[in-house]
């Protein structure tokens, strides 16, 4: 089980290449924590279909993973092309237009999104195919936007469009995304990510029809738009109204340009662990494996350099979707997490030494944490919890140590499944009365690698079973199990 110990979790998009039951469990066996439905592909049937495999077979193998729906969003596409593909030739001129009644050719290309020539002035960039390609504006009138090709290639149908430095704005949810959204709650995803938010308002239409669903399915904002990231308020503010984040870095980097996004990614995770809420860090991580066996260095170093930032979890896009290789990329993916972790730097926090703590769950989840890191012969931290709050907390902070969140509800432990360190495990707690402590250890150790003598550090609330506050902190010391004594 090398995944076992492994702290960085890896969320997985599932695409023709790993659809099948067989792919799922070798996937998971690899060490998935997070499965990824993207909604910009496929039909609801084929996502429910999805969703009953991916849960049937992670229950067969008794593992807590977590499904994340992905809403395509207000994505920005050229149209279908006269041919299936066009050449853009550097310093030619091309013509995007949004009059359905122009005829397309290769120096002529139909836009749905009728905005553009609003939003576009002479000078902008606008960048194709994840910034394949590069256009400059030259001239712009009521349905035409005329440019210069500066950086040219082949064109494929139905490509990204972008402008460098962001400001095509669209509703952020769709007539599309609405109907997945509605899929997404019958389907009881864990999470659902929204697509281009560009700020805490464009999430509300999401958070709003989840609470009157009343169900617990977190939303992931995609910090993706440069509007999000253009100020610190907004992005916190965003942050804030999500329940966890992911740096989308494909339609980011377009819009902000890579050299902006080297610091961007480390401001929004250190955000996100700030603002209490789990972090993704996704989009080309180990792109090479789509056809390769082995990733390159740089993609070694990039998915470890985000580990060393401390993101909860590293994603994987068409490596696992439709590429050669799904679960080498998994594994190399995993070594690589393990390999990071073993930096220093990963294992101590001085976080919050000097604060002063607010609530009492956050104060029993540092003290937790600091016990556990400075207390002799600790073997593992044990989190009885209802909401994976507690265990949430506890693995904004770094330790060296495992977070074994214990809970009663299976939608918490699939959606521990995504935090950092945290390791779930469904337990009842009011299947065992008084002896709750000596049975979470028993359920710890015969999970883990608890050696007779260590010590555990547990938090836990008023034991009822009934949810409520954490407002306790305990440390035992494990002496084996009865049959060893
Ligand atoms: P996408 O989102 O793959 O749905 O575009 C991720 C990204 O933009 O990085
Ligand atoms: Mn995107």
């Amino acid at each position: 089980m090398s995944h076992y110990h492994r702290r960085t979790k890896i969320v997985a998009t599932v695409g023709p290449a790993s659809s099948s039951p067989e792919m799922i469990a070798n996937l998971l066996d690899e060490g998935v924590n997070v499965f990824r439905l993207n909604f910009s592909h496929g039909s609801a049937e084929s996502h429910r279909k999805q969703t009953e495999i991916i849960r049937s077979v992670a229950k067969n193998k008794n593992r807590n993973a977590a499904i994340l729906g992905d809403l395509q969003g207000p994505k920005i596409r050229i149209g279908d092309l006269v041919k299936d593909t066009v050449e853009l030739i550097n310093d030619s001129e091309i013509i995007l237009t949004i009059d359905d009644n122009k005829p397309n050719s290769e120096t002529c290309i139909s836009v749905g999104y009728k905005a553009l020539p609003k939003f576009v002035t002479k000078g902008d960039v606008l960048l194709l195919d994840d910034g394949l390609m590069r256009l400059e504006v030259m001239q712009v009138d009521e349905s035409d936007v005329t440019c210069k090709v500066i950086s040219g290639g082949t064109l494929k149908p139905r490509k990204g469009l972008n402008r460098l430095g962001g400001g095509l704005s669209a509703p952020t949810i769709t007539a599309k995304d609405e109907e997945d959204l509605k899929l997404a709650i019958e389907l009881e995803l864990d999470y659902l990510a929204v697509s281009f938010p560009s700020c805490a308002a464009d999430l509300k239409p999401v958070r709003d029809a989840l609470n009157q669903a009343n169900i617990k399915t977190g939303i992931v904002s995609k910090i993706e738009r440069a509007e999000a990231v253009a100020s610190e308020d907004t992005l916190r503010a965003l942050i804030e109204a999500s329940d966890g984040v992911m740096v989308a870095r494909g339609d980011l980097g377009v819009e902000i340009g890579d050299p902006q996004l080297i610091g961007v990614q480390k401001k929004i995770i250190r955000f996100a662990r700030l603002a209490n809420k789990p972090v993704i860090t996704a989009t080309q991580m180990m792109e090479s494996m789509i056809s390769s066996p082995v990733p390159t260095r740089a993609e070694v170093f990039d998915v470890a350099n985000a580990v060393l930032d401390g993101t909860d979890a590293v994603m994987l896009s068409a490596e696992t979707a439709t590429g050669n290789f799904p679960a080498q990329v998994v594994r190399a993916m995993a070594a690589t997490c393990l390999g990071a972790e073993q930096h220093p730097d990963v294992k101590i926090t001085k976080r919050a030494v000097e604060e002063t703590f607010y609530g009492i769950d956050t104060c029993i989840a540092m003290s937790a944490i600091y016990a556990a890191n400075h207390l002799y012969n600790i073997g593992a931290i044990i989190c009885l919890t209802e909401s994976g709050s507690t265990a949430l907390l506890m693995s904004r902070l770094e330790s060296h140590l495992p977070i074994y969140a214990l809970s009663r509800h299976r939608v918490t432990c699939r959606k521990m499944a995504l935090y950092r360190g945290v390791k779930s495990i469904f337990y009842d707690v009011t299947e065992h009365g008084h002896d709750v402590y000596r049975s979470a250890l028993e359920t710890v150790a015969a999970a883990g690698q608890l050696v007779s003598g260590q010590r555990v550090v547990i938090t836990c609330g008023d034991i009822s079973g009934s949810g409520g506050q954490t407002n306790l902190v305990k440390i035992l010391q494990w002496r084996g199990s009865e049959e060893e004594l």
